[in-house]
């Protein structure tokens, strides 16, 4: 059956999204609709909306996606129709990383995230007029009120959390609580810093608190986010405006500085500033994902005092087993999901774009009306 739906499409790099109807093709057999109840903005919807990731135009993004299965293809096993499922990244689950339970490095993730078509090449979506349009943008492109997915990044959610709100789950919040608990692994009573409050940041708050981390700094310059680490659980709160050296504040705080730190901004300033926050031996992870080559120089001194710097994806996290863990934890009230969110009307997309570029939503989630 051939549906139309309601997606933001770009097409022009630069240029905001505009609500558009779409068409979705006849469904391949491991190929599922989902009906969206809610999708987060994440920054990377608008790096790539910017031309900061090689995703080819017209396109339609989000990749924070979450709602109701309306169809299955014939080998879809897994899922029914009337499933709720909140959408990961996609990964092949058959490569050597994959199949280690490590799919945020499978080896085609970057075509299968960022490619904007199925893995034969052909695209999901048709325009108005009938002309393709790229998606499969992390495997969904969810900034539509219909997306074509498949049981490789569709993890079935309990009918007890609400739908609407479980989209960040999929990319946001797993980078920053797997960066903490699948990455660093504070043991009880370690101490760790998160530079920038966005919802990864706040994730990695949240997560450092259930690891039973005794010290957690956030730091950020907006003092509403600050207060809102403090209620999830960190001890203490920094604006970097308030201290030049933030890193040997902290250090100061601390008594010689932190153990893990996590960094969400992606600034060679603040990696900086996360790095000089470690006491000896410290792993700083950074998470932050910013446009082409990001160039940092560091000191090899610093590190050779058993200092560690890593990367990471998407919590370097497999969403079929991580996604039930947060899930768990957002229903025992250790990772209250809904105090991060402001909720828009789909329709409402500017003004949810100009709430994330003002600061003023810490995850905004465009909401439908009509689910079944
Ligand atoms: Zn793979
Ligand atoms: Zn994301």
């Amino acid at each position: 059956m051939t549906r139309t739906a309601l997606a933001a499409v770009v097409r022009e790099y630069g240029a905001d999204p505009q609500l558009e109807p779409v068409r979705l093709p006849e469904l391949r057999l491991d190929e599922i609709v989902v009906r969206i109840a809610g999708v987060g903005i994440c920054h990377t919807d608008l790096t790539a909306a910017a031309g900061g990731v090689p995703v080819p135009l017209p396109v339609v993004l989000g990749h924070e996606g979450a709602g109701t299965v309306v169809e299955a293809g014939a080998a879809v096993s897994r899922l029914a129709v009337g499933d709720r499922v909140v959408l990961g990244f996609d990964s092949c689950r058959r490569c050597r990383n994959c199949s280690r339970g490590r799919p945020a490095y499978c080896a085609r993730f970057a075509p299968l995230n960022y490619g904007g078509c199925r893995p034969d090449g052909t695209t999901v979506l048709r325009d108005g007029s009938g002309d393709p349009l790229h998606g499969n943008w992390f495997g969904q492109s969810s900034f539509a009120s219909l997306v074509v997915a498949t049981e490789r990044n569709a993890v079935l959610l309990p009918r007890d959390v609400p739908v609407e709100l479980a989209g960040p789950l999929g990319c946001g919040l797993q980078t920053g609580a797997g960066a903490v608990l699948r990455v660093l692994r504070p043991e009880p009573g370690s101490s760790l810093a998160v530079f920038g409050l966005g919802a990864v940041g706040m994730a990695a708050v949240m997560a450092a608190r259930i690891a039973g981390c005794t010290t957690v700094v956030g730091v950020d310059p907006d003092g509403g986010r600050r207060d809102l680490a403090r209620t999830l659980g960190a001890t203490e709160t920094l604006t970097p405006a308030g201290h030049p050296d933030v890193g040997r504040r902290i250090r100061e705080l601390t008594g010689g500085g932190v153990d893990f730190a996590v960094e969400a901004v992606g600034s060679e300033d603040v990696i900086r500033q996360a790095l000089s926050s470690l006491t000896a031996p410290g792993t700083c992870a950074t998470l932050g994902l910013r446009a082409g080559r990001n160039p940092v120089t560091v000191d090899q001194t610093h590190l050779l005092g058993g200092r560690t710097l890593t990367g990471v994806i998407e919590g370097d996290a497999d969403p079929h087993v991580f996604l039930p863990d947060l899930v768990r934890l957002w229903q025992q009230g250790s990772f209250p999901v809904e105090k991060l969110i402001r909720t828009f009307p789909f329709e409402r997309f500017d003004e949810a774009l100009a709430a994330v570029r003002a600061g003023d939503a810490v995850k905004a989630v465009l909401t439908f009306d009509r689910q079944e």
